[in-house]
């Protein structure tokens, strides 16, 4: 066996990724030191329990609750612990002390990311991150190198597996969103408090890393709009469906040219849209994460596969190890991330999307046409009108007052978030309007 120089590796967390991560290191570690020429040695793994069960078997003498001790013996640290804090300090410790960072905490880079950037630069220490944005999806790395020379213009990205399970479920079998919800949970897809992905703000620190990333600037948190699925109801569903429509949870990244000032900027973005079902997005099924990639040269590129998942997952986590070791025995600086482009992150209100506006009415002679007019008044003009009759029950107070009602589905041309407000507010209160049943934003066009 060829003797190859030691490169020291020290675990934070032994979970379900973190676990998966030290066996593969175990096992594969002749293929590994082969392939990266230095070897690989785990030199402890930092839990908080040392007598806790793990579902991996792993040699005891591994595991450790000394986290000073094990990352300034380290020349790699892979940060798996989850959470802000201790995480953030730990991973300061190792940069400041010499060693490259992996880390798959997409919470830790959304919040304090350019902090952690900006140290790793001043001492030219490597972070990678391809675990933090879709699990085992290559999505980092292309975005960083691979399109490093093209232009993003956008990203559409179902980036939540237990979400886009729900809503794939409440799709195709019809359920409610508590019966997917409940399903998801006995599945193992959903935690136990379900907030962080349900409304959306895994999305949104995932949109935030895929933001900064394409257009190399800095997309603080707080500027991700963010909305998640738990208002989505199966009449909507329904309604997409019969229109030829998918209703998924989208993180959108854009590039865009403010119409009053010229000023470009960008938009991040999260909320339940309608996706074409003859959009690749749309045969995203089950638990499955996408990234569809719009770029001035390449033109649109889509990475699918296991959006989580510990071994999954561990699959990014070694990918970034790889690469990092053989920078590490190379010598020289890692690879910078770049904000210089510092365009100006836009709010919503300067979106504009197209919309399915789907309202219940009283049939009678010329509600067409008195719609139509409201959404003129605004300014916002129609792309398509779909009507579909319900008869009124007998005996009921609409069938004594009118024959029927009806279902109309309006879709519209490019509006402003707040002309569209603007319109479903008089629509609200026009008098041939029984219930705005459902206003979803349509992507991907
Ligand atoms: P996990 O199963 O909850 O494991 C966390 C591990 O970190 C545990 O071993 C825990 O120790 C240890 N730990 C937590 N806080 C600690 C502290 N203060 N001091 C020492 N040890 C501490 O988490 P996970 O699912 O593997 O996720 C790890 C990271 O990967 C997270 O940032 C997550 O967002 C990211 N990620 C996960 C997935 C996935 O599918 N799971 C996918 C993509 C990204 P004990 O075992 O003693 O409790």
């Amino acid at each position: 066996m060829i003797e190859y120089r030691n490169l020291r590796v020290a675990l934070l967390g032994g979970g379900s990724v973190g676990a998966q991560v030290a066996r593969l290191l175990l096992e594969q570690k002749e293929e590994l030191a082969n392939r990266v020429g230095a070897s690989l040695e785990l030199v402890g793994i930092l839990v908080r329990d040392l007598d806790a069960e793990r579902t991996v078997d792993l040699p005891r003498e591994l595991f450790t609750t000394d986290a000073e001790s094990l990352i300034l013996g380290a020349d790699v640290v892979i940060e798996l612990m989850g959470g802000l804090e201790p995480a953030r300090s730990y991973i300061l410790m190792a940069i400041n002390s010499g060693a490259d960072v992996v880390t798959a905490n997409k919470a830790l880079l959304a919040t304090h990311g350019p902090e952690l950037f900006a140290a790793a630069d001043q001492v030219g220490a490597q972070l990678n991150y391809e675990a933090a944005v879709a699990g085992a999806i290559p999505i980092v790395r292309p975005l960083r190198d691979s399109l490093g020379g093209d232009r993003v213009n956008r990203i559409l990205g179902i980036v939540n597996g237990t979400t886009n399970f729900i809503l794939d479920r409440m799709d195709t079998d019809g359920d409610t969103l508590e019966e997917a919800l409940r399903l998801a949970t006995d599945l193992g897809y959903a935690e136990a408090d379900p907030t962080a992905d349900i409304g959306g703000y895994d999305a949104a620190q995932k949109a935030a890393i895929l933001a900064s990333l394409a257009f190399h600037t800095n997309v603080p948190l707080e500027s991700v709009h963010r909305e998640g699925i738990t208002s989505v109801t199966p009449a909507q569903i329904e309604s997409a469906r019969k229109a030829g429509y998918v209703v998924k949870l989208l993180a959108i990244c854009e590039r865009l040219v403010d119409a009053e000032t010229g000023t470009e900027g960008v938009s991040a973005r999260v909320y339940p849209a309608m996706v074409h079902r003859s959009h690749p997005l749309a045969s995203v099924h089950g638990a499955n994460n996408a990234v569809f990639v719009e770029a001035e040269a390449a033109g649109s590129l889509m990475f699918y596969g296991a959006g989580a998942g510990g071994v999954e997952t561990a699959s990014a986590v070694l990918g970034d190890l790889v690469s990092l070791a053989r920078r590490h025995i190379a010598g020289g600086p890692g690879v910078a991330a770049s904000s210089h482009a510092e365009l100006p992150v836009f709010s919503i209100n300067s979106i504009t999307t197209r919309y399915a506006v789907t309202l219940e009415v009283t049939d009678e002679p010329g509600v067409l046409a008195t719609l139509a007019g409201v959404f003129s008044d605004h300014g916002v003009s129609l792309a398509l009108v779909e009507q579909s009759m319900t008869p009124a029950q007998p005996g009921t107070a609409s069938h004594a007052a009118v024959s029927s009602t009806a279902t109309l589905v309006i879709g519209t041309h490019e509006a402003t978030e707040a002309a569209l407000a603007a319109t479903v507010r008089d629509l609200a209160e026009n008098k041939f309007v029984t219930n705005v049943a459902s206003v979803l934003r349509v992507e991907g066009v």
